[in-house]
């Protein structure tokens, strides 16, 4: 099969273009580096010494003899993905190639407007570029379980079927995003769902938790192939972000409560998902959504399960709670149904205590690459700009008391600490 990964450099996509690529699968990876240059804008870094796309690719091309294109460009740039679509004639796009940070969306107006622009006429442009030059293509395009937020109900894949005065139908589930980011997810979902009923496009949003992980079986290879480890409080999620805490003996930051409850996957299942979704894909006309996801947790329960891991590793990890950043419920009924990858084939990668090791030990190996000033949170979601220059970082690294980087009056900064995904 012939598959487009667009935002192949990134975290999610370079794993997947890998997998795809060993599976026997022809694969394009088109990307304009715009994440690369979002850490420069931040001052961050990933916690491991990812290379230069050229030089992974022709690492990857040394060690297994397999060719992976290279098609650089911008989504928003109509002519870019409508020639992709035309030269490369893919049999399916897998679209991660989008502004994924949502304390980055709500950093102000600018990056507001920027993630919703990138990521709705992004999306929007492979819509009209696969009706006019591939409709049979199948669009694999990555959503988040962040898009339905946490309502009182059980959370179904998609679509809920409604009794309304007597009447009943099967309508899109409700969506209460909780950022911009998330908010630019819920218009591309409307707008693909659109797309595949005019124009009878095929599509699969898949609706992912949150990622952990850095490791798969092709990007353990060899060092050249290393992946993306985020541990910043913008671009890093939770999982990692407190491994590389607990590696450097900073506590772990833990927003609120820390009873957030999220689903949450190992990158060696999204790979997984990704490839079963385009084995079998969607009918024209269908716009399908998977929950794709393997467990639940709340924020504190990981922060737990860091500790525990660190004990054996004889690393001390403390835990601590900060006021919340973001607009959310820090306790909250949470029930996602995630079945349909599974019905489709997927073995699901649990979250270990051999896994917490092997992810604390990749934190330790690179520990002299954190930036401990960039753990806490500086984003908060109830001013309209955020000035994200550390105003207390100094202390913080020299291991004193904590000063919260902004005042919410919300929640007190001790107590038993749980941390936001950075997704
Ligand atoms: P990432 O930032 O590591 O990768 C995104 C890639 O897309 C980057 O290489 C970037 O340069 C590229 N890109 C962005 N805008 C582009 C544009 N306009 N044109 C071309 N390339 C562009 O992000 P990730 O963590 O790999 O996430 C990938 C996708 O998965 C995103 O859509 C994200 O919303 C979704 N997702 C990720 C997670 C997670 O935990 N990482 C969870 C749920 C959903």
């Amino acid at each position: 099969m012939k598959v487009c990964v667009a935002g192949g450099d990134g975290y999610c996509g370079w794993a997947t273009a890998l997998h795809l690529s060993r599976r026997g699968h022809q694969v394009a990876i088109a990307d304009n580096f715009a994440r690369r240059q979002w850490d420069y804008e931040l001052g961050v870094q990933t916690l491991t010494p990812i290379r230069p796309m050229a030089e992974r690719l022709r690492a990857w091309k040394q060690l297994t003899g397999e060719s992976i294109e290279l098609l650089a460009g911008d989504l928003t740039d109509y002519e870019f993905i409508s020639s992709v679509v035309q030269s490369f004639a893919p049999d399916a796009v897998v679209h991660f190639a989008e502004q994924r940070a949502a304390p980055y969306s709500m950093i102000d107006r600018k990056h507001a407007v920027f993630t919703q622009v990138n990521n709705v006429v992004g999306t929007l442009n492979l819509l009209f570029a696969l009706r006019e030059f591939r409709p049979e293509c199948h669009l694999v395009k990555l959503g988040t379980m962040g898009e339905y937020g946490t309502p009182n109900i059980d959370i179904e894949e998609g679509y809920i079927e409604v009794e309304h005065n007597g009447r009943k139908d099967v309508l899109p589930f409700p969506k209460q995003p909780g950022s911009f980011y998330h908010l630019s997810k819920v218009h591309d979902s409307h707008n693909i769902m659109f797309a595949c009923k005019i124009w009878g496009l095929r599509a699969t949003d898949l609706n992912q938790g949150v990622v952990y992980g850095t490791m798969t079986d092709e990007v353990a290879l060899d060092e050249a192939l290393i992946n993306r480890f985020d541990y910043d409080e913008v671009f890093g999620t939770v999982l990692n972000r407190f491994c590389a805490q607990a590696a450097v003996g900073h506590p772990l930051t833990v927003y609120g409560k820390g009873g957030q409850t999220r689903g949450y996957l190992d990158i060696r299942d999204t790979v997984r998902c990704v490839e079963l979704a385009c084995l079998k894909p969607a009918r024209p006309g269908e716009c399908r959504v998977f929950n794709q996801f393997t467990e639940q947790f709340t924020v504190l329960e990981l922060a737990r399960m860091v500790q525990a891991a660190g004990r054996h590793m004889n690393l001390h990890v403390e835990i601590e709670h900060f006021p919340d950043p973001r607009v959310e419920a820090e306790e909250h009924y949470y029930n996602a149904r995630h079945s349909k990858l599974v019905e489709l084939g997927l073995e699901p990668h649990l979250l270990s205590e051999s896994l917490l090791d092997s992810l604390l030990n990749i934190a330790i190996r690179y520990q002299d690459r954190i930036e401990r000033s960039l753990f806490l949170p500086k984003v908060n979601w109830r001013n309209p700009r955020n000035e994200r220059r550390p105003k207390v970082m100094t202390q913080a690294t020299a291991g004193a008391p904590y000063e919260a980087p902004f005042e919410t009056g919300a929640v007190s900064a001790k107590g038993n600490g749980s941390f936001k995904q950075g997704e």
